[in-house]
């Protein structure tokens, strides 16, 4: 079995070069992450997310596009929170189509409705106010409201900084 690359950034040493890309993404968009904040016990079952973001939610990073939705749904109901996945790659700006996939908690329902997860969302800068949200299909934007500006930015310069980041030498695979 290949194991990923441990990466060093910022004092961390996260478990995949995909993981220190997405922290250099939300230190480039200035969103504050903090790395394996808490494991949890989701049905018997153990469950520790990549990042937490205190002003959106958990973000978890998947390497491959695999992964348990019964889990993480459950997971966004119980804690109350949202839970974002990105899949395999920090994604190319141009490609104009979001990036996460969004579990959001039943309790955001409005009384009597089922929540639903988001698909192609993905992070957006206020161009009014420079406030960050994230795009949302079901909700127009999750936390994320601010002066009603159009909120067209899509942080591109944020995508590429971390798809462009060399982090130090010296990385060893894990034994
Ligand atoms: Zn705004």
């Amino acid at each position: 079995m290949i194991k990923a690359i441990e990466t060093r950034y910022k004092g961390h040493r996260f478990r995949s070069r995909l993981e220190a890309r997405w922290a250099v993404f939300f230190d480039a968009s200035g969103i504050k992450w903090i790395y394996e904040k808490e494991g949890f016990s989701v049905n018997g079952k153990p469950y520790l997310p990549d990042f937490y973001l205190p002003e959106f939610g958990y973000f978890e990073v998947k390497g491959r596009y695999e992964y348990d939705d019964q889990l993480m749904q459950e997971f966004a109901n119980e804690i109350r929170e949202p839970l974002f996945v990105a899949f395999e790659e920090i994604p190319l700006p141009e490609s104009g189509r979001g990036y996460l996939k969004t579990f959001i908690p039943q309790s955001y329902a409005p009384e009597g409705e089922m929540m639903y997860w988001g698909y192609d969302d993905m992070f957006l800068e206020c161009d009014e106010c420079g406030k960050i949200s994230v795009q949302n299909a079901v909700y127009d934007t999750i936390k994320g409201n601010c002066c009603e500006g159009s909120r067209e930015m899509s942080l591109e310069h944020a995508l590429m900084e971390a798809r462009e980041a060399r982090f130090e030498h010296g990385d060893k695979p894990k034994v």
